[in-house]
């Protein structure tokens, strides 16, 4: 049998969502339960798939199928398409499986054309009414489906109005609306260069193409990356016969959700639009009135309203948004879908429903969409201040919150600055570790270059500040402190505001609000907690950092990397001095003035902790990331090492690498210079020993991971430095307590020999982001200057770098648990890349088996409800 590409609304049901979209699904379902839709068939969004592998083109078979369809739909209705006794009107509208703003929406009226809407006005005796769908038709169609911009007629139907001396689209007549359709047509074909279609077949087929073609629209591709939503999914349509909500005064539509989508508070939301169609209640060109309201203008169809509202929340058990129309005081049903809503709203519904007993915990849990979580934890703009002011640029949302300050253009000035009391926003072409403590003292920051893994976003993401980077359009002169950006020049000082969740760069300043934690949020974290697998670490630095991933719920550190603490500039000598030394004792002095500077950030850690396991990295940086760059500091450390100006260059330049990335770093480091691991380790052991003293009632066990491992020779070679080192201080110590050494598994060779390595390690950690760039072959800070080629051309639908590459790097880390495994059953698995904070990504850990995630604080309670979404998933 050929493949059915056209159901009836009432051959579906909810769960056919995949197929006819969750738009088509509902009227199905609620076709199904009996409430009034108007009555239509849906095209499945696998007919969208065989349109573009048709070429765009909607092949013979299906139009058959549609218009056999449409016969089915005048039985059902009695009326005929382009019939001029009583002629059947259709609605056109796109319903992907997950609702997606960006593509075409609606066409109202098809199927009309000069003859019909003469026998319309006649039969109907109300000719304004009549006009008024063809004018809104042509104007639809022209717009959606040609593409001829709104613009057109909106200027044309203030021109009228003008002309006739009104301000209101219902004042103008029959007569008017007549001309105005006339107007629309003309302007149609200047356009195009064609008449209008007349036929009503052409009107279809034109309107259902343009549906399909909107799934591949730019705004579509954006919504759809953003949201993981699958370009092969397709889109479905839904061809509906009209319900009329402008034939008069006891007509109307309305759009309601039946709570609050802002609060969460359970009471029916929304508005309704007497004598209108469609857009007109969104479009804002009269002011609809509160849905409240509607109960005294139209009582019996507002109390049948509340009826169905209860009966599709007790039917979906989620609060759902409608569409519905009143056509001479009879209530239709349009559209309904579970609304979307804030995220505290959100949490707010899922604590009622489960104390109403409409859903149970875990599908409570399983509701909460847990990206928009993070939204919560972090300051927000002042909303009315926000929507007056301009958007002048946008960015990558790398990460959260939302910042507002004086714009400074190096981490020196930020600091300076910030220390008599400004707030800064600092804009960078990119950030450097150098820049550490000025981001710090930002309210956020900004930078042309670098993705998602950048390190202005990597270290952003970790303190919780806000940052947008990788924003191309600013012409940058840093030494002139000006950079330019939509026509306008700033300088410093002038005030800017950034939003790192949604990417935008406002210009001006946006009061900002700290956000606040309900009680809800606790609950449905408590309830996550319940059902996850995986535990959730976070990666942190510092103390403080570390205290705020454990208000977060972080169950330890599963990456803390050392080299952040050795910008300090208390450090920062030690460590130059360190890098330019020419033998081991002069490095290892200088290595000895940053031991116990280390030892004491380790037990500032390990308080903070409050003993849960603390996976401490060694040094991982290319050195040359170290060495001053600027003149006076080189003419400073020359003098601090004895050494001419033009030695300490000479160092610096030996110190260049073509690739930093597959540089000088890593292990490799250790290798080369035994005596950075001997120290580093000393600091850990040292400082978990007195800790233990402090606190006997907690079981240290420091856990030491050796980065950038590619052949287990290598961590066998580190290891034993580690070992002796450790073994020797603890013995002295007179202690018994154990430690662990591992290794992250981040360059594709560790993952290719994890057996042999897994023999050498009491614990892997994945590190997705060197994993990710070394398995692509492309570096995590240049991506971004063509992964927009690659979306355009679908080859990748995502940053690789932002949610795990399943099928090739996750094949990697698969195969690694497996083998690691194999040769070494008590092997202990995590992954500390940005993956762990990915809630796709961590669906993936959960399914492979890993033990736990590891992310930034503030994405610790994303993570734990995404693995216990995980879980829950799995169960089924
Ligand atoms: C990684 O590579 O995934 C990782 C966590 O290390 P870094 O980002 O510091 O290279
Ligand atoms: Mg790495």
């Amino acid at each position: 049998m050929s493949k059915k590409y056209v159901y009836l609304f009432s051959e579906g049901n909810a769960n056919m969502r995949e197929l006819l979209g969750g738009k088509g699904a509902n009227l199905a379902e609620m076709t199904n339960i009996g409430l009034p839709v108007p009555q239509g068939f849906t095209i499945t969004t696998e007919a969208c798939t065989q349109y573009y592998e048709d070429g765009q083109k909607i092949n013979d078979g299906i139009q058959a199928e549609i218009m056999e369809y449409i016969t089915k739909l005048e039985g059902i209705t009695g009326k005929k398409f382009g019939d001029l006794e009583n002629p059947l009107l259709v609605s056109v509208r796109s319903g992907a499986r997950a609702s997606m703003p960006g593509m075409m929406d609606t066409i109202l009226n098809l199927g009309l054309n000069e003859d019909v809407v003469d026998v319309l006005a006649k039969k109907s005796g109300n000719p304004r009414w009549a006009w008024d769908c063809y004018r809104r038709f042509i104007q639809m169609y022209s717009d959606v489906v040609m593409e001829v911009g709104k613009k057109y007629f909106e200027q044309l139907i203030d021109q009228m109005k003008e002309a006739r001396g009104v301000t209101q689209d219902v004042e103008l007549t029959a007569d008017d609306l007549k001309e105005l359709a006339g107007q629309f047509k003309a302007e149609y074909k200047s356009k195009i260069g064609a008449d209008f279609p007349t036929d009503p077949k052409e009107q279809l087929m034109g309107a259902i193409k343009a549906v399909f073609r909107s799934w591949d629209n730019p705004r579509a591709n954006v919504y759809r990356r953003d949201n993981d939503i699958p370009y092969s999914w397709g889109t479905a349509v839904n061809v509906q016969s009209m319900a009329f909500g402008n034939m008069g005064d006891d007509c109307g539509t309305g759009v309601a959700f039946t709570r609050n989508p802002a609060t969460g508070e359970k009471k029916l939301f929304g508005e309704f639009l007497t004598n209108a169609q469609g857009e007109d209640v969104v479009a804002g060109i009269r002011t609809p009135m509160p849905i409240s309201e509607m109960s005294e203008k139209f009582p019996e169809a507002f109390a049948q309203f509340e009826k169905v509202c209860k009966i599709l929340e007790d039917h979906y058990h989620d609060m759902q948004d409608m569409e519905f129309t009143v056509e001479n005081g009879k209530l239709y049903m349009l559209q309904t879908r579970n609304g979307k809503r804030t995220p505290a709203a959100a949490l707010k519904i899922a604590c009622d429903l489960v104390d109403e007993g409409m859903i149970d915990e875990k599908q409570a849990v399983a509701m909460i969409d847990p990206r928009t979580l993070d939204t919560l934890l972090h300051p927000q703009f002042d909303g009315e201040v926000l929507k007056k002011t301009p958007v002048i640029g946008s960015a990558l949302a790398a990460s959260p919150g939302a910042a507002c300050g004086k714009v400074v253009f190096s981490a020196e000035d930020a600091k300076a600055w910030a220390e008599r009391g400004e707030k800064v926003v600092l804009v960078r072409l990119e950030t450097s570790p150098e820049d550490i403590e000025g981001m710090k003292a930002a309210q956020g920051i900004l930078t042309v270059r670098g993705g998602m893994t950048s390190h202005a976003a990597v270290v952003a993401r970790g303190m919780g500040k806000c940052c947008v980077s990788g924003c191309g359009a600013i012409k940058m002169d840093e030494e002139n402190k000006q950079f330019e950006l939509s026509g306008k020049t700033f300088h410093e000082g002038d005030w800017l505001s950034i939003d790192g969740s949604t990417g935008k760069i406002y210009d001006g300043a946006i009061p900002t609000v700290d956000a606040s934690i309900g009680g809800e949020f606790g609950r449905v974290m408590g309830w996550a907690d319940q059902y996850r697998r995986l535990k959730v670490r976070t990666n942190a630095d510092t103390p403080h950092d570390a205290a705020q991933a454990r208000k977060f719920g972080a169950e330890g550190i599963g990456l803390c990397r050392t080299e952040h603490m050795f910008f300090d500039a208390d450090r920062i000598p030690a460590i130059r001095r360190m890098i330019c030394s020419d033998t081991v004792e002069q490095r290892e002095a200088a290595l000895a003035v940053l031991e116990p500077m280390q030892q004491s950030d380790f037990e500032g850690i390990y308080e903070a902790m409050e003993g849960l396991p603390v996976t401490i990295r060694f040094l991982d940086p290319p050195l040359h990331e170290f060495v001053p760059t600027e003149e006076a500091d080189i003419e400073l450390l020359a003098k601090d090492m004895g050494k001419s100006v033009a030695e300490i260059k000479a160092i610096i330049a030996g110190l260049h690498e073509f690739n930093p990335m597959m540089g000088h770093r890593g292990c490799r480091l250790a290798v080369t210079y035994p005596e950075i691991a001997a120290m580093q380790t000393r600091a850990v052991i040292k400082a978990a020993l007195n800790v233990q003293a402090k606190h006997p009632e907690w079981t240290m066990v420091p856990e030491i991971m050796i980065p950038l491992v590619g052949e287990v020779k290598e961590l066998a070679y580190v290891k034993k430095v580690v070992v002796e080192t450790a073994d020797a201080i603890i013995k002295e110590a007179g202690s018994n307590m154990k430690y662990l050494v591992g290794t992250m598994i981040e360059i594709p060779r560790a993952a290719l020999t994890a057996d042999e390595i897994a023999k050498q390690a009491d614990f892997f950690s994945f590190g997705t982001n060197d994993l990710t760039q070394m398995t692509f072959g492309f570096s995590r800070d240049d991506a971004g200057k063509f992964l927009d080629a690659y979306y355009d051309k679908k080859i990748y639908e995502n940053d690789p770098f932002a949610k795990l590459d399943q099928t090739g790097v996750g094949k990697l880390v698969d195969m690694a648990c497996k083998m690691g495994r194999a040769t070494n059953p008590e092997l202990h698995l995590g992954v500390c890349g940005e993956h762990g904070g990915d809630p796709s990504s961590v669906e993936f850990f959960h399914r492979t088996g890993l033990d736990y995630v590891s992310c930034s604080p503030f994405r610790v309670p994303i993570a734990r409800l995404a693995a216990a979404q995980a879980a829950i998933k799995d169960e089924k």
